[in-house]
């Protein structure tokens, strides 16, 4: 959250004085496919990352977009799907102690991000960052609104837009 100027919302048509810069997804999609009295046997869920029947490898990441006429970027927190071996880089501390950086790898975004076309299977960069900072991701294909807005950034207003359907999921 940081403190702005008072800004109209279009969902309660109050004034909110403080924006949320990031969102985050708790897990990825599929995930959420499991029957829910099966995700205990089947799913290993932390805040970094997943695994599901044991074969599907997941790390969370932050996709941040620039904005406009603001010194942070708003941050997506989504998840990718990966390969074994990357999501071993992920978590090997000799790549996330600070010194070395692991190489950039690929992967498949793994949430569903609203307010876009599909963004389930979109091909991404991943690139593990140092302990206690989530991978940064960007999009691949330069043809996505994502992708986008990846490169252009946004405008303060489409942070509004979205803080103003998600503060408020039941309207
Ligand atoms: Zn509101």
């Amino acid at each position: 959250m940081i403190p702005t100027e008072p800004w109209f919302c279009r969902t309660c048509g109050g004034f909110h004085e403080e924006l949320p810069l990031s969102f985050n997804a708790p897990a990825p999609e599929a995930y959420y496919e499991i029957p829910r009295a099966e995700r205990e046997a089947r799913a290993v869920l932390s805040n970094t990352h997943a695994v599901l029947d044991g074969a599907r490898h997941f790390l969370r990441a932050s996709l941040e977009l620039p904005v406009v006429d603001l010194m942070q970027p708003f941050t997506w927190g989504v998840w990718a799907e990966v390969g074994a071996e990357l999501f071993r880089l992920a978590h090997d501390p000799a790549h996330t102690g600070g010194h070395a950086s692991a190489p950039r790898g690929e992967g498949a975004l793994a949430s569903a991000i609203p307010g876009y076309p599909q963004t389930l299977g979109l091909r991404v960069w991943i690139q593990p960052r140092p302990l206690g900072q989530f991978p940064l991701l960007g999009v691949l294909d330069e043809a996505h609104p994502l992708r986008l807005e990846q490169d252009a950034g946004i405008a303060l207003e489409r942070v509004q837009e979205w803080a103003s359907a998600m503060q408020h999921p039941q309207a």
